[in-house]
């Protein structure tokens, strides 16, 4: 099996409204692969798709290298939202019924309260429980039977900052144990912190995927200055090596892919050339400005 999923020109129409457009990725086997957009811009509708609760417009999509059935969704455990979990009863005894209602076995019930940490109050009403207990049960529901894949919708949504620390753990451990998880999140910080890989849609259009590190961390920037800015500008514009040039009030900036900018290359061609330079500087591009730059807003961080 190359790839857990593997989506192929997917869309979804709702009325007028394009959810989603021509969107291909492919999800390999063993990442936390992070759907990342503002909201609206079609996260839950291609979750939905994945799990057949939407039928696509067009466009098809693998599962595990097969084409989708009931058969291998089996090995998916998901988190849409919060289930509708029995106030009055245990973790333990919804747990019990959900797993009844998925044709699961309770034999893993204990192992996977364990898991997120829920064994001691396991008999505890689920009313109790705090909202990041309530979602770890969610998350325990969605570990029964042991599936290698998991899909979560904003898993941390409505949970303050121990909850949101607790569940992000949960999902390196998991992921730690070989599971391959994908989850929908608007926080880029999320994807940043928890990823290895992320998709970024906006309006139903995917502007990048792959490895957080291509996508979301791209360039380096060597910015410079000199007494005679338009002299440097003309100057460099005929250095190679850059993939990008931009002029500022204050000074100039050279763009250049990941780990490739040589800054002694650059002010030695500049004194070779006669100009001396008063500023050097290497900046990594940030993640939030490269987020803003490809979605036009700006994280909720
Ligand atoms: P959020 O984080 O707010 O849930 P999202 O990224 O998950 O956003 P979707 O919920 O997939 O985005 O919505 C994508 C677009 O499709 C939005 O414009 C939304 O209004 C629209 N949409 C979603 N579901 C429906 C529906 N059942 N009928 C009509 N339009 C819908």
């Amino acid at each position: 099996m190359n790839t857990v999923l593997s989506l192929k020109g997917i869309s979804k129409r709702y009325g007028r409204i394009q959810a989603l457009n021509n969107v291909s990725f492919d999800v390999p086997p063993g990442c936390v692969f992070g759907i990342l957009g503002p909201n609206g811009s079609g996260k839950t509708t291609l979750l939905g798709i994945i799990l057949d609760i939407l039928k696509p417009t067009a466009g098809s999509f693998e599962l595990m290298g097969q084409p989708p059935s009931a058969d291998v969704r089996k090995g998916i455990g998901t988190l849409l939202e919060t289930p509708n979990f029995f106030h009055y009863l245990s973790g333990e005894r919804n747990l019990r019924i959900n797993a009844s209602i998925k044709g699961k076995g309770y034999g893993d019930i204990d192992a996977v309260l364990e898991k997120v940490n829920l064994h001691q109050r396991k008999k505890s009403k689920f009313s109790t429980y705090s909202l990041g207990m309530k979602q770890r049960l969610a998350i325990a529901a969605a570990l029964l039977g042991n599936p290698d894949v998991l899909i979560f919708d904003e898993p941390t949504n409505g949970l303050d900052p121990v909850g949101i620390a607790e569940i992000r753990e949960l999902i390196k451990k998991l992921a730690s144990e070989g599971k391959t998880i994908i989850m929908a999140s608007h926080l880029l910080d999320e994807v940043e912190k928890v990823c290895t890989h992320v998709a970024i849609l906006k309006k139903g259009e995917l502007l990048a995927a792959g490895h957080v590190d291509e996508v979301l961390v791209n360039e380096d920037i060597v910015e410079v200055s000199a007494s005679d800015l338009n002299r440097l500008e003309q100057l460099l514009k005929n250095m190679n090596g850059f993939s990008g040039i931009q002029r500022h009030d204050n000074n100039v900036q050279l763009f250049y892919p990941m780990g490739t900018a040589k800054l002694d290359e650059v002010n030695q061609y500049c004194f070779n050339n006669g100009v001396v330079l008063n500023h050097l500087q290497l900046k990594k591009k940030s993640l939030e400005s490269k987020f803003f730059e490809l979605t036009g807003k700006v994280s909720d961080r």
